[in-house]
C-alpha cells in the first residue's frame, strides 16, 4: 500500500505538506462516497486509490456501492448515453424503475457521512432521502455534459439542485444550475500497479503472453468496450494505416458491472477485426492492472478515440508513461492534450489514421509529445492534486463564506 510520503519524490514535499495541513483540519470527519460499481471504469479506479490515503490523514473515508438489477442498469446506461448526447428513450416506466431502485437501496446504503459525496447519475436520487441539515452533500459528475438530451437532463437537474454543490471534471460541462459548481479534474495514481514503473522483463512477459511482437510498432487503445470509445473506428483507422505501414493494433478492455452494453460492442469489435492476425482484441478481467500498465509501456503510441469522454483516465495513464497519445478532442481530453505539444487531438477516423502515420514516421516528434505530456500530468493530474482539491471542497462546504487559512 502507498503512503503519502511516497509521493514526495514525485510531486515535491511541499505538496504533501499542504495535503497534511488541510487533512488535519478535517481529521475525524466521515467522508462517504457512494457510486454504482466497485470495479471497472474510472470512478472505481480513483476511489480504490484515494480511500486509503484519506484514511492516512485521519479522515474516515467510506465507500458504498448501490445495487440494482439488470433493468435498473439498462435504464441508467440509457441515461448515461442520453446525457452524453446520444438519442436514448427515457420513459415514465424508466423513471419509476430509477426511483424505486433508489428507495430499495436504503436497506443497505445509509447516508451517514459528515460529507456525502455521490458519484454520477445512478445514485443521484438518494439526495431525496438524506437529511440535508445533518450531512453536507455534493454531487460528483464524471461524465461528458457538453450536450445532454434535454428531458434526461431536466430529470436529473431536479435532484442535482438539492445538493450543496456539483463537481465537474472540465469547464465545458458547467450547466445553468441553482447551486455552486466546482471544477475538479480527476487524477491517476503514479504508484498504483496500473502506473508504477515496471521492469522490462514484465513488459516482455505480458507481450509474449498475448502474442505481441515487440520488434514491430504496437498501437493500443485500452477501454471498456463501449460505443462512445469508438473501438470500431479505431480498427478502421488502423486498417487505413496498415495499407502503408506495418503495425499491430491492441484493443484491450473489460466491462463494468454497471455497463450492460459491453458484450454487444465486443462482438462488433471482434467481427470488424476478424481475419487480421495483427489485431489483438483482449478481454481483460478486473484487476488486470499490471497487464494494462505493461501494454501501455510496450506501445509505440496510445489511442483514445472517444466520441464522448468525461475525462479519460486512460489518456493520463498513457501520458504519464511518456507515450505519444492520439485522442478524440472531446470532453476532458483537451484538458490533458494540447494539440501537437502534449499529444494529438483528432476529430475523425481519417484524422486518426493520418496522425498514426505521422507519428510512426517521426519518432522524435512523437517522443517529445510523450515527454511533454508526462510533465503536464505531473503538474495537474496526479492523485495528490486531486486529494488537495477534495479537501478544499469539503472545507469550503463546512465553512461557507469563511476564508480557509492553513
Ligand atoms: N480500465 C481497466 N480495465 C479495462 C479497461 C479500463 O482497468 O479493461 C481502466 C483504465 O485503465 C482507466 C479506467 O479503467 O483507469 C477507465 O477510465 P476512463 O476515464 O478512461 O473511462 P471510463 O471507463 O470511466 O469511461
Amino acid at each position: 500500500m502507498s503512503h503519502l510520503e511516497d509521493y514526495a519524490s514525485i510531486v515535491g514535499p511541499e505538496r504533501i505538506d499542504v495535503i497534511r495541513a488541510l487533512g488535519a483540519r478535517l481529521a475525524g470527519r466521515v467522508i462517504q462516497n457512494i457510486n454504482s460499481t466497485a470495479v471497472g471504469g474510472g470512478v472505481a479506479e480513483i476511489l480504490t486509490r484515494m480511500t486509503p490515503l484519506l484514511k492516512e490523514l485521519g479522515i474516515e473515508a467510506r465507500w458504498d456501492v448501490i445495487r440494482g438489477n439488470e433493468r435498473f442498469f439498462a435504464v441508467t446506461k440509457a441515461m448515461h448515453n442520453g446525457l452524453h448526447g446520444v438519442p436514448s428513450p427515457f420513459t415514465e416506466d424508466d423513471r419509476q424503475v430509477f426511483r424505486e431502485t433508489t428507495k430499495a437501496n436504503l436497506d443497505h446504503v445509509q447516508p451517514w457521512g459528515d460529507f456525502v459525496f455521490i458519484h454520477d447519475p445512478q445514485p443521484v436520487a438518494l439526495i431525496e432521502v438524506i437529511d440535508r441539515a445533518k450531512h453536507f452533500c455534493a454531487w460528483r459528475c464524471h461524465i461528458d455534459f457538453t450536450d445532454p438530451q434535454p428531458d434526461i437532463w431536466q430529470f436529473l437537474k431536479n435532484y442535482i439542485e438539492s445538493y450543496r454543490a456539483a463537481v465537474f471534471s472540465a469547464p465545458a460541462f458547467a450547466r445553468p444550475l441553482g447551486i455552486r459548481q466546482i471544477l475538479i479534474p480527476p487524477s491517476i495514481d503514479p504508484l498504483a500497479d496500473k502506473n508504477k514503473d515496471l521492469p522490462n522483463e514484465v513488459v516482455d512477459e505480458v507481450c509474449a503472453r498475448f502474442g505481441l511482437d515487440r520488434c514491430r510498432p504496437i498501437i493500443t487503445q485500452i477501454s471498456r468496450f463501449d460505443y462512445l470509445k469508438d473501438p470500431v473506428g479505431v480498427i478502421r483507422a488502423y486498417k487505413m494505416v496498415k495499407r502503408h505501414l506495418d503495425c499491430q493494433l491492441v484493443l484491450a478492455g473489460g466491462g463494468a458491472t454497471d455497463d450492460p452494453e459491453g458484450q454487444k460492442v465486443l462482438d462488433e469489435v471482434r467481427s470488424e477485426a476478424a481475419g487480421d492476425p495483427d489485431v489483438f482484441v483482449l478481454f481483460l478481467p478486473p484487476g488486470s492492472d499490471i497487464e494494462i500498465n505493461a501494454l501501455q509501456r510496450a506501445s509505440t503510441m496510445i489511442l483514445q478515440k472517444s466520441l464522448k469522454e468525461g475525462f479519460g483516465l486512460t489518456v493520463a495513464e498513457a501520458l504519464w508513461k511518456a507515450k505519444p497519445v492520439i485522442a478524440g478532442a472531446v470532453g476532458g481530453i483537451p484538458l490533458q492534450i494540447t494539440h501537437k505539444f502534449s499529444g494529438i487531438l483528432a476529430h475523425s477516423i481519417e484524422g486518426t489514421a493520418f496522425w498514426i502515420k505521422q507519428l510512426l514516421n517521426t519518432p522524435r516528434f512523437a517522443s517529445r509529445l510523450g515527454r511533454n505530456g508526462r510533465e503536464h500530468v505531473r503538474a495537474n493530474f496526479l492523485i495528490t492534486r486531486h486529494i488537495r482539491d477534495y479537501l478544499l471542497l469539503f472545507l469550503s462546504l463546512e465553512n461557507k463564506g469563511n476564508p480557509i487559512v492553513l
